[in-house]
């Protein structure tokens, strides 16, 4: 066993989806409902502009932590969508502000991330509603792959969108080559932390006769999922089994896993400095350059396994595992494709490891 697989705790969760407090079709007792039966540990419903009255806390064998889906609703077109969580008094009124809005949830702890900060048009959905104020600092991360947000912009006729209503698989890929390009582009600079998420509504989409029937949570819940990894495991006590949980999304320790094509679950990616190097460095990590770093990765399913250094490939190759001396500053990812439905599909993107020149004070 590597010294990483038994100092950490796993656990799966999924971030970002609708419910009755807004838009979406489900109420809380039928998400918790659809957790349980996709076997999440978590679950963030992220309801537009309302920090709904739900209390946080244990649900059966889920998790369930209140977050927020925060635009300001009176611009055209209604761009800058924010996922915050960790909050516990309002900031919509901040909407119209997007830093002091990143601010006001900094200021109570809390977390924040750009949703869909890239969508691309779909001829059937005449809205986008992507990020556009790059001026913006202090959040967390990006959403990196939106479910709900790809697969529109694949339907191009109503034969589309019905078939995209009963199959979803057949169209989603993977993140937006442009998403990945752009957190590529962030990293460089400081750490932004990547999470993923469907955005079910739940039959909220009206696409065809049967649009009521698309996308069930229990569904939505076995797509794009984050998966964490935190230093303790989770004990029935709120707020530290919270705390696991932002901990981990706070600090990157998490990958975003397309659990559809094959759970992805023990996916495993550290740096170490080799002997006398105390503890690994694992995703969301930042580790100084000056020694090699032994980069390994391992996938819980034989897939293609591609590393990168600043965006770039510089290994690749198809199996379980994937190793690699990186003998120089970069921030180092992995992507993980398995072969499905025809073509090539993202599976697993990690948070990068960071390896930086020490910085002179
Ligand atoms: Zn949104
Ligand atoms: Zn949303």
């Amino acid at each position: 066993m590597k010294p990483t697989d038994t100092l950490w705790r796993e656990y799966s969760g999924h971030i970002h989806f609708h419910t009755t407090y807004s838009d979406g079709s489900g109420s809380f007792e039928e998400v918790v409902r659809a957790a349980q039966e996709a076997r999440l540990d978590f679950i963030i419903p992220t309801d537009h502009n309302a920090l709904v009255p739900e209390p946080d806390g244990w649900r059966g064998s889920v998790l369930l932590l209140v977050g927020e889906e925060v635009n300001d609703k009176e611009r055209e077109p209604e761009v800058n969508h924010l996922l915050v969580a960790g909050i516990e008094r309002e900031v919509f009124h901040y909407a119209k502000e997007p830093q002091a809005l990143i601010d006001a949830v900094a200021a109570q702890g809390g977390l924040s991330f750009l949703a869909h900060p890239i969508e691309r048009h779909s001829r059937y959905f005449s809205k986008e509603f992507p990020w556009v104020d790059w001026n913006v600092q202090g959040y967390d991360g990006i959403e990196l792959w939106n479910f709900m947000s790809e697969c529109k912009a694949y339907i191009s006729s109503k034969l589309a969108g019905l078939l995209l209503s009963f199959r979803p698989q057949l169209f989603a890929r993977g993140p937006w080559p442009e998403v990945l390009a752009l957190w590529d582009r962030l990293t460089t600079h400081r750490p932004v932390v990547a999470i993923g998420g469907s955005d079910n509504h739940a039959g909220a989409y009206h696409i065809g006769p049967l649009a009521r029937q698309a996308f069930p949570y229990a569904f939505a819940f076995r797509t794009v999922n984050t998966h964490i990894l935190t230093p303790e495991p989770f004990n029935g006590d709120l707020s530290h089994d919270r705390e696991q949980v932002y901990g981990a999304l706070r600090a990157g320790h998490c990958w975003v896993g397309y659990d559809l094509l094959g759970s992805t679950a023990g996916f495993r990616f550290h740096g170490s400095q080799g002997r006398g190097d105390g503890q690994a460095a694992i995703m969301g990590d930042t580790r100084p350059a000056g020694q090699p770093l032994e980069l390994e990765a391992f996938v819980p399913r034989r897939a293609k396994l591609r590393l990168l250094r600043n965006g770039q490939p510089i290994a690749q190759t198809w199996g379980r595992r994937l190793r690699h001396t990186a003998d120089g500053p970069g921030v180092y990812r992995l992507e993980a494709y398995r072969w499905a439905w025809g073509r090539w599909r993202g599976w697993i993107f990690s948070n990068p490891i960071y390896v930086r020149d020490a910085q002179a004070p």
